[in-house]
């Protein structure tokens, strides 16, 4: 005859309790049960034991030792193996063959309002998450049960006779991860006691809104990799901040040279090296009167950065690869920007940038040594999403030497694979649908988040055609009225460069003109293309194949000469003929950078 079977009972959820020892009674199974869950099981009239009955101990410590103890966990571990069964018979400990358990309530406690230490440290389970473990460990023998939810289900099973070896392992599973995220919940509640505000974990005014609260930032281990030197981060200011770092560090170690970029809503609005700026560049991106600018290629890379998209800039969040020095904090001084992440800070720019905003300029101080973890986890809609980093080396020559159109005789020239490699480098930072038009070591149009690549390419197009407009001496040459603030200057140039000029109402055209001592002659679409006609040279980099070749004559009309992008549409033939039609190097990029 089989021996009788052994269920250890311990919940603190007596939910379903009562049936669950009534159908195990039914079944003849002897039940061992802690103090509450036993008291609870005999005073219904069911037979039950303590489990001091089995380790011939009482409870202790106002019940912090309850089931700890070899004879109950040698029960549960023990392996249907000859030296088991010996350790267990000299020891005259049975062998278990169910547990149920549930835990402490510790989330619930610690949930309530104004918890003390000592009140969370009293719901911390111990012998709970020990015989959740050790018989979810022993799943090949044991049954685990952690949920009351499945307590009718395992009787079903056990009248017909054995629990099966899936509802083991699904219990066991259960069970894992009933206890992981129990340690979770303590590790979040002591993060938040013991570690810093700023080491572990940081806490966010709110999220992405006012009304998204709590808000925090952490790390599981280690410190977070940044410190904040000024102001109190944001959570978008967060997600640009840990964008916009890699952006730079990558584009630095690519390009050897000091990087730049300016985000906004997780996308960069320009990124770029530090090429030197002649002079119509310093004009045109503000920054001719920036003293020791020539001197700082940190100072340049923002310039240029900040000057791809002046408007878009507005408020940005600002990345630098290097130490930040005099002349790129000056420049950050007079713009609207939000904050700014870097290596290092020379002290005089430290000073300057701790000014900005009344003292409340965001300025963290990023961790270069530090490596993020491979395996990336998120969570949306309280689905956990995993995968792993996008890792991929985009570099000048092992990136760009696959030219598919022409067959032969491409020319591609340093600056050429530079510039291809700024695209690509920012592509891998913004929202996807992305195209990046690129010129002289810097981003001049990219087009983000579109859900048709051929708005992407025609924005980005759009973009680098208004770039462009403002090197045009009308643009050059403007007689602002006195007092007419930087952003009100990058307004109204962009409403000259992308042809939104005359303006249609009185009231804007009045909102318009009060900029100008001289108001400038609107463009006409001759002078426009006869402008743009002049722009040479420019790459493009998509992050995704070009489904048509509508994209391809955009991009034409821009000056473009370099295309790079991943193949695998249907109409990567057309796409390359487009391009040898138009004069247009085709070069694969294989791997497809979408980001979100
Ligand atoms: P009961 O109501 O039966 O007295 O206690 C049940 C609770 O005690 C369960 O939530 C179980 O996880 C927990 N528990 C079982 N053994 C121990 C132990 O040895 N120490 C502590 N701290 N908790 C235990």
């Amino acid at each position: 005859m089989a021996s009788q079977k052994i269920a250890i009972l311990s919940v603190y959820d007596k939910t379903g309790l009562l049936d669950l020892a009534k159908g195990l009674e039914k079944q003849n199974v002897r039940i061992f049960a802690s103090g509450g869950t036993s008291k609870m099981i005999r005073e219904a009239g069911m037979n039950v034991e303590d489990v001091s009955a089995i380790t011939r101990a009482p409870e202790m410590l106002g019940g912090r030792v309850k089931t700890l103890h070899p004879a109950v966990h040698g029960g549960i571990l023990a392996r249907n193996l000859e030296s088991d069964e010996k350790d267990l018979a000299d020891q005259n400990i049975q062998k278990v063959d169910f547990v149920i358990c549930n835990l402490y309530p510790f989330k619930d406690t610690v949930a309530k309002p104004n918890v003390t230490v000592p009140e969370a440290v009293e719901e911390i389970d111990i012998g709970g998450v020990t015989l959740l473990r050790a018989a979810a460990k022993n799943h090949s023998r044991v049954t685990i049960l952690s949920d009351p939810e499945d307590y009718r289900e395992f009787l079903s099973e056990l009248e017909k006779g054995e629990i099966t070896e899936t509802s083991r392992q699904k219990y066991a599973l259960k069970a894992f991860s009933h206890t992981a995220d129990y340690d979770s919940a303590i590790s979040d509640f002591f993060r938040k006691q013991y570690a810093g505000n700023g080491v572990q974990q940081l806490s966010l005014r709110y999220g992405a809104n006012p009304h998204q609260k709590p808000a925090s930032a952490y790390v599981k281990e280690g410190r977070i990799p940044f410190t904040v030197l000024s102001g109190s981060p944001g959570y978008i200011n967060l997600l640009d901040s840990l964008n916009a770092w890699p952006l730079v560090k990558e584009l630095k170690q690519s390009l050897g040279l000091p990087a730049a970029a300016s985000f906004k809503h997780v996308s960069p609005a320009g990124a770029a090296i530090g090429v030197a700026l002649n002079a119509t560049e310093r004009k045109v991106y503000m920054v001719d009167d920036i003293e020791g600018i020539e001197k700082s290629a940190l100072a340049q890379a923002y310039a240029r950065a900040r000057g791809a998209d002046r408007m878009s800039s507005f408020g940005d969040i600002i990345a630098l690869s290097d130490k930040v020095d005099v002349p790129t904090a000056k420049i950050i001084s007079r713009e609207v920007s939000d904050g700014m992440v870097a290596p290092g800070y020379e002290p005089e720019a430290l000073e300057i940038l701790k000014k900005k905003k009344g003292g409340k300029y965001l300025v963290l101080q990023m961790d270069e040594s530090y490596e993020p973890a491979q395996q990336e986890v998120r969570t949306v809609y309280g689905v956990n999403l995993t995968q792993g980093r996008n890792d991929v080396q985009i570099t000048p020559q092992g990136t760009f030497n696959s030219v598919v159109e022409p067959k032969e005789g491409a020319d591609l020239t340093e600056q050429t694979q530079q510039d291809l490699t700024v695209a690509t480098i920012a592509l891998k930072y913004t929202q996807s649908n992305s195209v990046c038009y690129a010129y002289r070591g810097q981003v001049v149009g990219l087009g983000a988040g579109q859900q048709s690549r051929i708005h992407c390419t025609r924005l980005a197009g759009d973009k680098a055609d208004n770039w462009w407009m403002r090197f045009h001496e009308r643009s050059l040459n403007i007689k602002w009225k006195k007092g007419v603030k930087r952003p009100e200057k990058s307004n109204a140039i962009d409403m000259l460069c992308s042809g939104q000029v005359p303006p249609r109402s009185q009231f804007e055209v009045e909102d318009y003109e009060r900029n100008f001592e001289e108001v400038p002659t609107p463009f006409t679409p001759e002078e426009r293309d006869s402008w743009l006609s002049k722009l040479e040279g420019v790459v493009v980099s998509s992050d995704a194949f070009f489904p048509f070749v509508d994209n391809v004559y955009r991009a034409a009309r821009s000056g473009v000469k370099y295309i790079a992008a991943p193949t695998g549409s249907q109409n990567d033939g057309a796409v390359f003929d487009t391009c040898k039609k138009l004069n247009i190097v085709f070069i694969e990029q294989s791997t497809r950078l979408f980001h979100h």
